[in-house]
């Protein structure tokens, strides 16, 4: 879907719009910045092409530059005042439709007043704008991509909750449950782990992370080393974070499996079924605002775990979407991603992977 609709006159404010579009894409999707309407085929109904476009979003930029009220057309009449003019037709699409609108002034364009707007467009003349000046521009773009951030994911505790004290409550709570797996004698993976000398994996990174990610199970060397992700599926993984500007120490990874199989196989039902109550644990203490279930084993159980209606679909109907719901303490989204290995079979995935992790800008 794409959530950001920017709506602009190319005469008025072309100059502008790729600058802000460049800005925007260092914090969201690519896929999620909607700009110009691809050719409308002739006999197409433009207007519902727009509106549907425009639904598909969650805010429009509608950018404002010193000719946007007055522009006409060969004939000399004011655009604005054409029903068939694009640019109203979105704006006041995005109006009917309760989206968030937000006008960006360039070039010191001025607000349009409630008189120079045609009726559908009177409502824009109440929105606050947000001025794109272009000696300040990246300054101003940050207010803004703040604003966006805000409405799209409505998650305010998604800002870092740097507190020490909560830092400690929950490494030592992660300690706990560290404790209780290295004593779950009756654990499927117990005697393996006991046999290899390795220990449980409960995970690694930020215990006050916003961002949990979930995998499979740990390979040999993690679990001797008490780690999840550090061979090659965490190589993608940590190239994956980077280009999206992350640190594991930004993030939390954990696994559906805190223990190794010691096998090169899926991981079993009876398995999942002793270690998820560990991982829901781990989910309570983190209390992360978005869950990335990395492969379908993280997926299927996060679904059902949450009783989600896409619960029957597969990664690969739903690998990239953001799905928002509620849990125990607060609203979350997940968004189910391939596993990073699937890069290691096939290459060309690679880019869908990067795609898809680029959908997590939006909750940095
Ligand atoms: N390493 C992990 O910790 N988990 C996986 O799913 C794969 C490798």
């Amino acid at each position: 879907m794409s959530r950001i609709f920017i709506s602009y006159r190319r005469q008025d404010s072309e100059g502008y719009v790729g600058r802000l579009y460049d800005h925007l894409a260092q914090h969201f999707a690519h896929d999620d910045i909607f700009m110009d309407v691809d050719s409308i085929k002739p006999g197409a109904d433009f207007v519902k092409i727009l509106e549907d476009a425009v639904a598909g979003c969650d805010v429009l930029i509608a950018m404002i530059g010193p000719q946007w009220t007055a522009i006409t057309d060969q004939a000399g009449n004011r655009r604005l005042d054409h029903e068939n003019d694009f640019v109203r037709i979105e704006i006041a699409s995005a109006l009917k439709q309760g989206k968030l609108v937000i006008p960006a002034l360039v070039g010191q364009a001025r607000m349009p007043t409630s008189a120079e707007l045609p009726a559908d467009l009177v409502a824009l003349a109440r929105r606050n704008a947000i001025e794109l000046s272009h000696q300040r521009f990246a300054y101003d773009v940050d207010k803004l991509i703040h604003v966006i951030k805000d409405t799209v994911t409505a998650t305010p505790s998604l800002k870092p909750r740097i507190d020490t004290d909560t830092m400690r409550r929950k490494e030592a709570a992660l300690k706990v449950v560290r404790n209780d797996l290295v004593n779950a004698t009756t654990s499927p993976l117990y005697q393996l782990r006991i046999d290899s000398r390795s220990f449980p994996v409960v995970g690694d990174g930020s215990p006050d992370a916003s961002i949990m990610f979930i995998g499979e199970s740990p390979g040999k060397n993690e679990a001797i080393q008490g780690k999840p992700f550090i061979g090659p599926s965490g190589e993608i993984l940590d190239e994956m974070l980077k280009g999206i500007n992350l640190k594991r120490e930004d993030v939390y990874i954990t696994n559906v499996l805190l223990d190794c199989p010691h096998e090169k196989r899926d991981p079993l039902p009876e398995e999942i079924a002793f270690y998820t109550p560990f991982v829901d644990r781990i989910i309570d203490i983190i209390q992360p605002a978005v869950i990335v279930p990395l492969g379908r084993f993280a997926m299927q159980y996060i679904l059902k775990k949450l009783d989600l209606p896409e619960k029957r679909e597969t990664i690969s109907q739903l690998h990239g979407k953001l799905i928002k719901t509620k849990i125990q303490y607060g609203e979350i989204h997940v968004v189910p991603l391939y596993h990073p290995a699937v890069v290691l079979y096939s290459a060309s995935q690679k880019e869908t992977l990067r795609k898809d992790f680029e959908k997590l800008k939006l909750f940095i």
